[in-house]
Parts: structure tokens; C-alpha cells; sequence
């Protein structure tokens, strides 16, 4: 796992002064690279029987549809307020400065699907938090919640109540 790491760029002060943006992009068109870190995390639930895979806006989507390609699975997306064209659930969470929320269509899931839920990054945990809040309102069974890469100091997985969370690559 220490080539992937090594594919990964680090951004300091993006998008502000302070932070370390971890860019993906790096790792995403390197096709052994890709191919490595979606294959990896698709053994983990191959014998699983994911019915869904969720991505979350945006990168969640490059992850998540790859992932839901390998399992055999459909991929649903989680968006920012405003996109999804259908009837919507909506979740407001919290960011550092202020709020930000997330929908969902409101038939994306049947209940007891098993859904995987899929995202590039979790930090402080607030997205994936609000991703689960809106799985669990449609009564999908949240298998895990996978992730790329883990900033591992921000103990973003605590805010997740038990809900298992793997990542691929921690920080
Ligand atoms: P959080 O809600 O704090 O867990 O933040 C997770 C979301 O913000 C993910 O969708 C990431 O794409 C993005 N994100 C937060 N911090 C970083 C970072 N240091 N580098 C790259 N992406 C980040």
C-alpha cells in the first residue's frame, strides 16, 4: 500500500491556509494505481451480495462507481442540495465554519438493500455521518463505509456511532 501512498499529492493551504489537501487525482490516472486500490477494496465485499453502492459528491463518485462496477452492485448518488431532480430526503451536518447539507433520492433504497457506503476521504467524519443518516432514513443495511484515504488524527470514524468504516490508506 506504500506505492499508493506515494501517488497521492499533498496540496498545503488548499483550499485554505492551514490545510494539507490530500489530491487524489495523482492516484486516480495512474491506471496500475486505480486499478490496485479499486480491486482491493472490491475483494473486501465481493462475497458480501452489495446491492448499492453510494458515492458521495463528488470524488465519492469516482470511487463509488468503480466499486459498484466490480461488485456486480447499482450505484446511487448522494449530492449537494439542489442537483438530484427527483424527490429528495435532505441532511443538514456540520463543517468547521457552518453547515452544509446532503440529498438523496427518496427511492434510491429499498429497505434491507445492503449498501455500501463509498467516499475518496473521511477527516472530521461530518460527510460520511450525513451519508449514513440518509441510508438509514431509506432502512438500507450500511454494510461499511470504505474510503481511499483516512486522516486518521481527526478521528473522524467516532462520530460514526459504531458503523463500521474501512479505509484503504491512513495518514
Ligand atoms: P469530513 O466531513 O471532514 O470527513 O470531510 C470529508 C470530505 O471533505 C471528503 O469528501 C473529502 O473529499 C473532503 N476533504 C476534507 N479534508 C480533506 C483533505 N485534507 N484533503 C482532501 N479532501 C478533504
Amino acid at each position: 500500500m506504500d506505492s499508493l501512498k506515494q501517488m497521492i499529492r499533498d496540496i498545503p493551504d488548499f483550499p485554505k491556509k492551514g490545510i494539507v489537501f490530500k489530491d487524489i487525482t495523482t492516484l486516480l490516472s495512474d491506471k496500475r494505481g486505480f486499478a490496485k486500490a479499486i480491486d482491493t477494496l472490491a475483494n473486501r465485499y465481493i462475497d458480501q451480495k452489495i446491492d448499492l453502492v453510494v458515492g458521495i459528491e463528488s470524488r465519492g463518485f469516482v470511487i463509488g462507481s468503480a466499486l459498484a462496477y466490480r461488485l456486480g452492485a447499482g450505484v446511487i448518488l448522494v449530492r449537494k442540495p439542489g442537483k438530484l431532480p427527483y424527490k429528495t430526503h435532505k441532511t443538514v451536518y456540520e463543517l468547521e465554519y457552518g453547515t452544509d447539507q446532503l440529498e438523496i433520492h427518496q427511492d434510491a433504497i429499498a429497505p434491507g438493500q445492503q449498501v455500501l457506503i463509498a467516499d475518496d476521504l473521511i477527516a472530521t467524519g461530518g460527510t460520511i455521518k450525513a451519508a449514513v443518516d440518509l441510508v438509514e432514513k431509506l432502512q438500507g443495511n450500511i454494510v461499511e463505509c470504505a474510503f481511499l484515504v483516512e486522516l486518521a488524527f481527526l478521528k473522524g470514524r467516532e462520530k460514526l456511532d459504531g458503523y463500521p468504516v474501512f479505509s484503504l490508506l491512513q495518514f
